[in-house]
C-alpha cells in the first residue's frame, strides 16, 4: 500500500491550497480527485474578489492552484475516493484503483447544486434546466432565460446571462438578496434584466425542451406563465459528505462539524472548504481552510 503523510480528498480551491502547504512542509502528500482539478470555481468566467488579484478567470485561477501544489511536490491522482477507514494510528483512503495509507487526511470534497425540487427537473436538465450559467449560457444567446435564488451565484450568473440574452428575469423567493448588494445595484442598471422578488417557480412548461416556467408571487397570490428557453438554478448546494457520513460528525444540513482549526471530531481527520460547517464560504475563505487545515495536519504527519 502507497504510504503519505497527508492525503487531500478534493482538488478544489480548499484541498489544493492544503496540497501546497503540506508539500513545502516537507510532508508526503497525495491529493486524490474524481473529476477535475479547480472546484467549482472553474465555472467563474470572472474572479474579481480574491485579495491581491484584481482579476482573473476561474480556470487561470484553478490551474495556477494545480501548479504551485505539483511544483511544491504534491501529487495528484484522478482517482474517486470511495471509502476511508482507520487501521491501527493510520488511516486508509481506496479508490476503485487501490488504497493508500497516511498519518492525516484533509476533507476538501466541496458541494454539488441543490436542485430546485420541480416535477421533471431531471428530464429537462440539459434541456433548459441548468445549473451553471458559465458553462451552458452560451446556448441561450439572443434568448429569453431566468436565474433562480437570491445569492452571489444567481447574482453573477444573472449578470453573465444579461450580457448575450435577449433578457433575464431573475426570481428569488424573497424580497432581499444574501448576494452582494453592489452586484444587485449593476443588476438593476441593465435594461434587460427584470427582477421578480417575493416568486417563485411551481412548474416547468415544455415537453422535450423547456419552453416557460410557471411564476407565483407568494405576496399577491398571483401565477402566471414566463415564457423562457433556459432556466438557470442557483439556489446553493449540498456538501459532498456522504464519503465521511459514518465516521465524522456532520451537522443537520450534512456539513463536516470542524473548528476554525478545521479539526473534525475524529483525531487526524481536517475539513477544509465548502464541505465544512462555516459562516462565508468564499474563495478566500477556502483558501485560507486549506492553509489552516494542513499545518494542523503537519503537526500530526
Ligand atoms: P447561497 O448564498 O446559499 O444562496 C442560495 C440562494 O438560493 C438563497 O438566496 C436562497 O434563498 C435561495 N434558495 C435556496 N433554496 C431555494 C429553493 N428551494 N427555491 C428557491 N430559492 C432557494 O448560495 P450561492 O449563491 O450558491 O453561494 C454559496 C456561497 O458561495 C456563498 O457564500 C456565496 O457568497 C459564495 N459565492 C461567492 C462568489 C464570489 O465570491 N464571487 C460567487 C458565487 C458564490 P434565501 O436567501 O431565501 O435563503
Amino acid at each position: 500500500m502507497e504510504q503519505y503523510d497527508v492525503i487531500i480528498i478534493g482538488a478544489g480551491t480548499a484541498g489544493l491550497s492544503a496540497a501546497i502547504y503540506a508539500a513545502r512542509s516537507g510532508k508526503r502528500t497525495l491529493v486524490l480527485e474524481g473529476k477535475s482539478c479547480g472546484g467549482q470555481i472553474i465555472n467563474a468566467k470572472a474572479v474579481v474578489n480574491y485579495p491581491g488579484i484584481k482579476q482573473i478567470s476561474g480556470v487561470d485561477f484553478a490551474m495556477g492552484l494545480y501548479e504551485q501544489a505539483v511544483e511544491a511536490g504534491a501529487k495528484v491522482l484522478f482517482q474517486k475516493a470511495v471509502r476511508m477507514e482507520l487501521a491501527d494510528q493510520k488511516k486508509i483512503v481506496a479508490t476503485a484503483k487501490q488504497n493508500y495509507a497516511c498519518s492525516a487526511v484533509i476533507l476538501a470534497m466541496g458541494a454539488k447544486n441543490r436542485p430546485l425540487g420541480l416535477e421533471r427537473e431531471a428530464e429537462l436538465t440539459g434541456s433548459g434546466v441548468s445549473y451553471c450559467a458559465t458553462c451552458d449560457g452560451a446556448f441561450y444567446k439572443g434568448k429569453k432565460t431566468a436565474v433562480v435564488g437570491g445569492g452571489n451565484t444567481a447574482l453573477e450568473d444573472a449578470l453573465v446571462l444579461s450580457e448575450y440574452c435577449q433578457k433575464v428575469t431573475l426570481i428569488h423567493r424573497r424580497d432581499s438578496f444574501r448576494g452582494e448588494w453592489q452586484t444587485v445595484q449593476e443588476l438593476k442598471e441593465r435594461s434587460n434584466v427584470e427582477i421578480l422578488t417575493d416568486t417563485v417557480v411551481t412548474a416547468l412548461e415544455g415537453d422535450r425542451q423547456l419552453t416557460g416556467i410557471r411564476v407565483r408571487n407568494l405576496k399577491q397570490e398571483k401565477e402566471w406563465v414566463l415564457p423562457v428557453h433556459g432556466l438557470f438554478a442557483a439556489v446553493g448546494q449540498i456538501p459532498q459528505s456522504d464519503l465521511v457520513r459514518d465516521l465524522v460528525e456532520l451537522d443537520d444540513y450534512g456539513y463536516i462539524k470542524a473548528d476554525e482549526s478545521c479539526r473534525t471530531s475524529l483525531p487526524g481527520i481536517f475539513a477544509a472548504g465548502d464541505c465544512r460547517t462555516k459562516e462565508i464560504r468564499q474563495l478566500a475563505t477556502a483558501a485560507a481552510d486549506g492553509v489552516t487545515a494542513a499545518l494542523a495536519a503537519c503537526q500530526l504527519a
